[in-house]
């Protein structure tokens, strides 16, 4: 039964994805809000209204949207809703939601590049495709405005706007300073940890963002905010933050370090060591899993642990 607790009620929402069901949120302020929506399946827009029936709300009643980041299973659904709907978030969603050609072009030579760095085979080739986000559950759609670190948004006043970058360049939170509730997107879930995706370097940046640095960073930035709890975008609500937070770092740490020890008797492309990290994921999960095995390298070079060597395009790690 849904129902609404502190003025927020949470929608669980089937998704066509491995992580399954995504939460989504209303928040009562000035204006009613949708904290995002789903992924655009018919069942998901049929559970979304069913459990907004239960409050006796239409999707009419919804004033306006914000989203987390911008990632099919949260964004989707927006493209059942009417195209006058009010849609706020963090400028970057925008070239995931309505990409130019010039962006889906982007895509592809960045990708095509990196499969030659992590020294991906020629016979994946045509997985840079797969690589590119599948747009087939997300939706069309431009923002009617940004939303960036303090911001207020329009309408929900008691709320400010925590940028939080690492699992989507894209992704921000929303915390309420009266009762310490948190709606973290998928910035810290209770059973799993956020992939660090690789997303094409930012707008007038030539690197990609080291999507594992970013993370940590942003799980840090929250150990400075009185969180009471947090409503995630899967699973259940996240109580102990800071223990939790320092679970993920020590974690995260002890993971990179098992590569490490493979690097100090021989080198590996991301590659290679993607395959022995998920020696039967890689072949059905490949951009999660090479996002995955790239964030370990990025987190050893960073702490100065492990070197790197170009070997005609392809780089090579070793300790
Ligand atoms: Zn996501």
């Amino acid at each position: 039964m849904t129902e609404w607790k502190n003025g927020i009620a949470k929608f669980t929402i089937p998704t066509p994805f491995p992580v399954g069901d995504v939460n989504v949120y209303i928040v009562k302020g000035e204006r009613l809000t949708l904290i995002d929506a789903g992924p655009k399946t018919e069942e998901a827009w049929h559970a979304f209204c069913d459990q907004l029936k239960q409050l006796n709300l239409a999707p009419s009643d919804i004033e306006q949207v914000i989203l987390t980041h911008h990632h099919a299973d949260h964004a989707g659904l927006l493209d059942y809703f009417s195209k006058d709907l009010e849609v706020y978030g963090h400028s970057i969603n925008e070239r995931w939601l309505s990409p130019s050609e010039a962006f889906t072009e982007k895509q592809h030579t960045f990708f095509k590049k990196l499969f030659i760095e992590f020294g991906i085979p020629a016979e994946y080739q045509k997985f840079i495709d797969v690589m590119k986000e599948d747009r087939r559950f997300t939706c069309d759609r431009s923002l009617t405005g940004f939303l960036a670190e303090g911001d207020i948004p329009v309408g929900l006043s008691d709320w400010k706007v925590v940028e939080t970058p690492g699992h989507a360049q894209s992704h921000i939170g929303l915390y309420r300073e009266k009762d310490g509730i948190y709606i973290g997107g998928d910035h810290l879930l209770a059973h799993i940890t956020p992939n660090p995706i690789i997303e094409p370097p930012l707008p007038g940046e030539t690197e990609r963002p080291k999507s594992l640095l970013q993370y940590n960073r942003s799980l840090k930035k929250l150990l400075d905010i009185p969180i009471e709890f947090v409503y995630s975008g899967h699973g259940k609500e996240v109580y102990h933050v800071n223990d939790s937070i320092h679970m993920n770092l020590k974690q995260q740490h002890a993971r990179a370090h098992k590569v490490k020890k493979w690097l100090e008797s021989e080198s590996l492309t991301v590659f290679e060591a993607c395959q022995r990290l998920f020696p039967k994921a890689y072949k059905k999960e490949l951009s999660l899993t090479i996002s995955e095995t790239v964030a370990q390298f990025d987190y050893l070079i960073d702490l100065k642990e492990i070197n790197m060597t170009n070997e005609g395009g392809t780089i090579r790690y070793y300790a």
